[in-house]
């Protein structure tokens, strides 16, 4: 694959390149990209202000249509843009083609969008009078996303985005940007004009620096380090920030949890997709009646996957994304360890039939809430067991962390489960579901410091893509 930027309805070079590498073969090169130069990000931000105005007024009925054959492409390409993210990100192909399948769902319901009300209309205190409650665009809108989902996050952000006339500069992860690559073309041939949508590639910092001063809002998901370095940047021009950052999200194991259900959904949760899910269970807190039974249980369940090259048919769980994130894994492992966890499973560096960042999924136990293992994200394939006494304690223990993205119960007591919903402190609760596994036309985000301003997806898009115009007219006047 070779990918150049776009900007302006043009596709250029940078003034350097960079390559992505195959996590499930570190011997093959998935793509070559263009590296956007500090001054072609002005540009892209620059084309983004002139072209917006003329998209926000385009006709409604054509901007839907355009984002609907959107979807409708990308359930087309789905396979090839599935087997170039299998390669570069390293999810199994099934994965990778269900996030494409996702991110087209993402752009019908924006479409849908498109077309939906978007005023009210008050009666007013004073006679003669009415109210008028409007959205408008918020004008240019710098998207900045993260490695692990290199279609889904590009498109739910960049459809609500232009669904509601806004322009968009999109950066995506240098560590896989040929998804984007991909969605950029498909949006060129749909006939989004020149400027609307804008494609930068390259080192997060300098091109988001610019995109930051010059967008009048950022949407961003990444680390939550990295959320509070472009927030302080937002805050100079006050640019309106939309952040969906990091997890530690915690699953409660009550026992009388059905065992077999709670298995399923913790090994979910915690291992599947290789744990890199910002929703991913990484702390298991689990009541001491079914503790042994369950760990045991959850142990079994860690050694028989299928760990290979994302491509293979018989692969369940494809690699680690990147080398700098399989070593932050072990290490990870290694620093729990050395904090006082058992390893029941896992935490080890694989062979493969290919060279890759094969490892198996870790499963630490007799852990404590306030260790390193139960504060800190690990973004990988690990969780980390506590045991507690009952219900008061595990909700303790799960709110008993910075992190407040998802969290989840297994119980078959309605009234725990309600006690635990209404006193969970995440922004999202699961109620025997996996903590990750979200849908599209619900909100999604968490409380700061794992969220930050308007919630992404759904019906809230439209609290961060609009500005409320709040209009009052004297009709006696006119
Ligand atoms: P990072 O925070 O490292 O990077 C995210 C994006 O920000 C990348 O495009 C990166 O560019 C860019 N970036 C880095 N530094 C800056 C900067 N100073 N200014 C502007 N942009 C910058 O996250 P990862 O890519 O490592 O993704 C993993 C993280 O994302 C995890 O913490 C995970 O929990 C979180 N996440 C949260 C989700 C949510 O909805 N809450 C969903 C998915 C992931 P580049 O890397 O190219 O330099």
């Amino acid at each position: 694959m070779k990918g150049q930027n776009y900007i302006d309805g043009r596709w250029v070079d940078g003034a350097a390149s960079f390559e992505t590498m195959n996590p499930s073969d570190l011997d093959e090169v998935v793509g070559t990209y263009s590296k956007v130069g500090e001054e072609q990000v002005r540009e892209a931000m620059a084309a983004a202000r002139r072209a917006q105005p003329g998209w926000a007024a385009f006709n409604m009925q054509a901007r839907a249509d355009m984002l609907r054959k959107v979807g409708d492409l990308l359930i087309e390409r789905s396979r090839d843009i599935g087997t170039l993210l299998a390669r570069e990100e390293g999810k199994t192909l099934p994965e990778a083609i269900g996030e494409t399948i996702r991110a087209a769902q993402c752009f019908h319901y924006s479409a849908a969008d498109v077309v939906r009300a978007q005023g009210e209309w008050y009666n007013s205190m004073r006679d003669g009078f009415n109210v008028l409650v409007t959205r408008e665009p918020v004008g240019v809108v710098a998207a900045i996303t993260p490695w692990n989902f290199p279609i889904a996050l590009p498109s739910w952000k960049v459809a609500a985005a232009l669904a509601y006339g806004n322009s968009v500069v999109l950066k995506p992860s240098s560590y896989v940007p040929g998804a984007a690559v991909m969605l950029a073309q498909i949006l060129e041939e749909v006939g989004v004009p020149a400027g609307v949508f804008n494609l930068v590639m390259g080192e997060g910092r300098a091109a988001g620096n610019i995109m930051i001063d010059e967008a009048d809002a950022l949407t961003f998901t990444g680390g939550t380090a990295t959320g509070r370095v472009v927030l302080n940047r937002a805050a100079e021009t006050m640019t309106k920030c939309q952040l969906e950052l990091g997890g530690k999200n915690a699953l409660v194991v009550l026992d009388d949890a059905d065992l077999d259900l709670a298995v399923e959904i913790a090994s979910n949760g915690a291992w599947i997709q290789t744990g890199q899910r910002c929703t991913g269970t990484e702390r298991l807190i689990v009541t001491k009646g079914i503790h042994d039974a369950f760990v045991e249980r959850m142990a079994k369940v860690a050694g028989s996957y299928k760990i290979g090259h994302a491509l293979d048919a018989d692969t369940q769980i494809g690699p680690v994304a990147n080398v700098q994130q399989f070593n932050e894994n072990l290490q990870f492992v290694k620093d729990a360890q050395g904090e006082g966890a058992e390893l029941a499973a896992g935490g080890v560096a694989l062979e493969g039939r290919t060279r890759g960042l094969f490892m198996a999924p870790a499963l630490l136990v007799n852990t404590k809430t306030e260790w390193r293992c139960n504060q800190h994200e690990s973004f990988g394939p690990i969780a980390s067991v506590v045991k507690v006494e009952d219900l008061d304690e595990a909700i303790h223990a799960a709110n008993d962390c910075d992190y407040k993205l998802s969290s989840g119960i297994a119980t078959t007591s309605l009234k725990n489960a309600e006690r635990f919903r209404k006193a969970s402190q995440a922004g999202m609760v699961m109620v025997n579901a996996p903590t990750a596994g979200l849908e599209y036309h619900v909100p999604l985000g968490g409380r700061s410091p794992s969220g930050y301003g308007p919630r992404e997806t759904g019906a809230s898009t439209a609290e961060f893509f609009t500005e409320t115009k709040t209009s009052y007219i004297n009709h006696g006047a006119l």
